[in-house]
């Protein structure tokens, strides 16, 4: 299989090469040439199946030709070993035709461990295989980077930096990177927003010198082997439902648009998807693109859903791409527009394309609080307020088509929020045993100012110690 840039201007490169690069050299997000295409039979076959069988069925055709079978199936294997419950992805019925998907039994208690467990073994093979090391730096609203520190820690292979907005991240998910920190792995709070953090990275990998320099690999969401990875339970909360034999609709809360590209893949592959929905937080500016055709970014609003506050959507620039029809030409005009001015408008065609498959539904911060409260008075479940947007989008999109079932990706393990939890219900959830002494361990990060010069440095001199030391 070959990846593509969206916009057009980078090489096409294989499975492998693109998961060490992430992003496209030409600012862009690679894809696949096309997608494979699963029959209903097969569909079907995977009601009841290991997830990890299903995984392999579902990656194998990305990976082909960088990937070996049985290497695959080997870091599947050890991958969701690390979860916590025999079914990884366990389905849970919330009310009628209301069901939650719990992505929140890895290592880090939320969604990132699905991708980034496999990831981190994949990529491993990637690099041995060409005798490479890499760098990898990422920004994080805080559950990409613990994700990343509790996959990459023990990879020889690479060098992880980890930078996240100061004082916008809760302090488990904070915790889960800094105390694990040490080695192969530096934290790095920024001065400013996950935005900026974001922009920080961008601006790194968009200089060639230090890309070569520092073999720079990315594995934020706009990586491809994660949207793959994130596929497959889409597949196996459906079947479990009976589809094909009946539609199911998702409702995933939504930052960087990663997790629900995941699901609109899985329906290009033959998932019979009835609707994807986008639940954003106060920071709407998916809903507000869905509603207007004019995708503008404004001011980060900090909420208790805090992997949620972004306001420019990476991997909505790879709908943009299929919306468009490919058009490479035609995003590069929009991402250019949206570096200039902040924002850009959707036209009229690729946006009824959009509107067709995609509902955008905003929960803000009340409403989030009392879908906590509602769910534990009602039914004494726990969730968390991530989770909270994402149930109160799906439950607003379940009334428009009542007999579709309505499947919520929850997306963090109530434990990880404790704050939103005690204020909505009184009750402050305990953190899993592995995780029951977080709070007693030390904690080891660096603060830099919001300055690529200064990032750039740090990431000379921390990688010289490394070689240094050992
Ligand atoms: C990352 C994250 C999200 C948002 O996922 P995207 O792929 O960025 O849209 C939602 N909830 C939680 C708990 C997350 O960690």
């Amino acid at each position: 299989m070959k990846y593509i840039s969206t916009r057009g201007e980078a090489p096409s490169l294989s499975f492998g090469e693109a998961l060490i690069a992430g992003l496209a050299q030409d600012g862009g997000l690679y894809l696949p040439e096309a997608y494979p295409r699963l029959s209903e039979s097969e569909i079907a076959g995977f009601a009841g199946q290991p997830y990890a069988d299903v995984a392999e069925t579902i990656i194998a055709p990305f990976a082909a030709g960088s990937v070996d079978r049985k290497t695959l199936r080997a870091a599947i294997d050890a991958a969701y070993a690390r979860f916590d419950h025999a079914a990884v992805t366990p389905l849970v019925e919330l009310g009628d035709n209301l069901f939650l998907l719990e992505l929140f039994h890895g290592p880090t208690l939320a969604f990132k461990d699905l991708a980034m467990q496999l990831l981190s073994r994949l990529m491993r093979h990637v690099l041995a295989v060409r005798g490479r090391r890499a760098t990898i730096v990422g920004a994080t609203s805080g559950d990409t980077g613990a994700a990343a520190v509790a996959a990459f820690g023990d990879i020889d292979e690479v060098d992880l930096f980890i930078l996240y907005p100061k004082d916008r991240i809760s302090d488990v998910q904070r915790r889960q990177m800094t105390t694990f920190a040490g080695g192969n792995v530096h934290v790095v709070a920024i001065e400013g927003t996950f935005d900026d953090a974001q922009a920080l990275v961008k601006a790194l990998f968009a200089d060639k010198r230090l890309r070569d320099e520092f073999s720079l690999s990315g594995v934020n969401s706009i990586n491809w082997a994660r949207v793959a990875a994130q596929a497959v339970y889409y597949f196996v909360a459906a079947a479990a439902l009976g589809v094909p034999y009946r539609r199911v609709s998702f409702a995933v809360p939504t930052g960087n648009f990663g997790d629900i590209f995941a699901g609109w893949i899985a329906k290009r592959m033959g998932l019979p998807i009835e609707r994807l929905v986008i639940a954003t937080n106060a920071n709407d500016i998916l809903a507000r693109a869905l509603a207007t055709g004019r995708y503008e970014t404004g001011r980060v609003e900090v909420t208790q859903s805090p992997s949620m506050d972004i306001q420019v959507s990476s991997n909505f620039e790879r709908l943009l791409f299929e919306a468009y029809g490919r058009d490479s030409a035609a995003l590069r005009r929009l991402m250019g527009s949206l570096q200039k001015a902040g924002g850009f408008s959707i036209d009229s065609e690729p946006l009824a394309a959009i509107r067709a498959e995609f509902d955008a539904v905003r929960i803000g911060e009340t409403e989030t609080t009392e879908e906590i409260a509602r769910l534990w008075r009602e039914s004494r479940r726990l969730i968390d307020p991530h989770t909270a947007v994402g149930v109160g989008a799906g439950r607003a999109a379940l009334r428009a088509r009542p007999d579709v079932p309505m499947i919520v990706l929850g997306t963090a393990h109530p434990a990880k929020f404790p704050d939103a939890i005690e204020r909505a219900t009184g009750i402050s959830p305990p953190l899993p045993a592995h995780l029951a002494d977080l709070f007693s361990r030390q904690e080891r990060f660096d603060f830099l100012a919001n300055d690529a010069a200064v990032l750039e440095t740090y990431i000379r001199q921390r990688r010289a110690s490394k070689r240094a030391a050992s």
